[in-house]
């Protein structure tokens, strides 16, 4: 089916085109110099075949008078210029759509480095001043004033983890965004990570069971980006899983490639959403009543991350039972 709004807008941005100086500018648009040299065969066939039928040859004068005997040939004549126009035309949409491109990345990088700077920073001030009441360092406080200050603090943590998030996602869409391979020992790695949420997991009485073998054969991964799948992986399992629940870490070998997976018994994905939740900003309960904090770009930066590193994740998730992400490095050569 023709999708006619779509059709009307290449219309209008073609007329738009027409009206602009670039489109006929012959020095700035390569695209009309093609267009002019695609039209060019079609006069030269065209009076071409008129004069083989009429057995005359093919001569300066003939052409001339099959020119102005048979109007038509005026119209096929014209082809070079026409062609010209409409790819000239094309020309000046792209250079328009590259311009507007790089004033986008502009913007976002201004935001970029609005971001890290004014609202990093003052976070950061913010979070440490915290610790400092929190640890007495500014005078005794009482138990209550405490548990407020331990308040503040997660909902900190929270804000910077979403700021980081959103930091990441403009550099991954700039194409800024890289990672620096090493030969690494994962389990180093994931114990770290394990320690950071090791409050989390008491909190909520969930048992971790670590089934990553011993010896398991170095992987070649950036050492930052991977810590960050690990937390992004380990942070759903953690808060997708009610209270008493049960999260297993594992890794296997498979020929050239380690596979790494978490497992959860927590709420589980719905069959028709499985597809969705790398996708950036998707929550599978996105109202504004969802009882889950986060919104929706750590599996996103998560895909990313594991792409950039010639690595495959995957999902398996059964509903109100739980779910398996799993990942996939190449193991470092020796
Ligand atoms: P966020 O956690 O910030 O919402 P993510 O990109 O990490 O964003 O995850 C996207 C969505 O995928 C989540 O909102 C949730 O609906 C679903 N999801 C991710 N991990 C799990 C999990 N372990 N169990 C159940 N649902 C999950």
């Amino acid at each position: 089916m023709i999708n006619l709004e779509l059709f009307a807008s290449i219309v209008k941005e073609f007329i738009r085109a027409l009206r602009k100086g670039n489109t006929y500018n012959i020095r700035k648009n390569s695209y009309l110099i093609f267009g002019i040299l695609w039209g060019m065969p079609i006069p030269i066939v065209t009076i071409g075949i008129a004069l083989y039928y009429g057995n005359m040859a093919f001569s300066p004068a003939n052409i001339f008078s099959e020119i102005i005997t048979d109007p038509i040939q005026v119209f096929f004549l014209m082809h070079p210029i026409l062609f010209g126009i409409v790819f000239g035309a094309m020309g000046t949409v792209r250079d328009e759509k590259e311009r507007q491109k790089q004033e986008v990345d502009q913007l976002k990088d201004n935001f970029l480095s609005m971001v890290s700077h004014e609202l990093w920073s003052p976070l950061t001030t913010v979070q440490g001043y915290v610790t400092f009441i929190k640890e007495g360092k500014a005078g005794p406080i009482s138990r209550k004033q405490r548990e407020f200050l331990e308040i503040t603090n997660e909902e900190i943590d929270d804000l910077s983890t979403l700021i980081g998030e959103l930091v990441d996602i403009s550099r991954i869409e700039s194409g800024k965004f890289e990672v620096k391979l090493d030969c690494l020992d994962i389990e180093n790695v994931e114990s770290r990570t394990v320690d950071f949420f090791r409050q989390a997991l008491e909190k909520k009485n969930i048992s971790l069971k670590n089934e990553i073998p011993r010896h398991l054969p170095y992987v070649l991964a950036d050492r930052k980006r991977i810590g960050q799948v690990f937390t992004n992986l380990l942070g759903n399992a953690v808060k997708f899983t009610p209270e008493n629940g049960t999260i297993s870490i594992s890794a296997r070998e498979n020929g050239k490639i380690v596979e790494f997976s978490i497992t959860d018994n927590g709420i589980g994905i719905p069959e028709d959403k499985i597809d969705k939740i790398f996708d950036k900003f998707y929550q599978v309960d996105s109202t504004n009543e969802r009882q889950y904090n986060g919104c929706g770009l750590g599996l996103a930066i998560t895909k990313n991350i594991i792409e950039l590193h010639k690595g495959k994740i995957w999902v398996e998730s059964k509903i109100g039972l739980g779910s398996k992400f799993s990942f996939a490095l190449q193991k470092c050569s020796p």
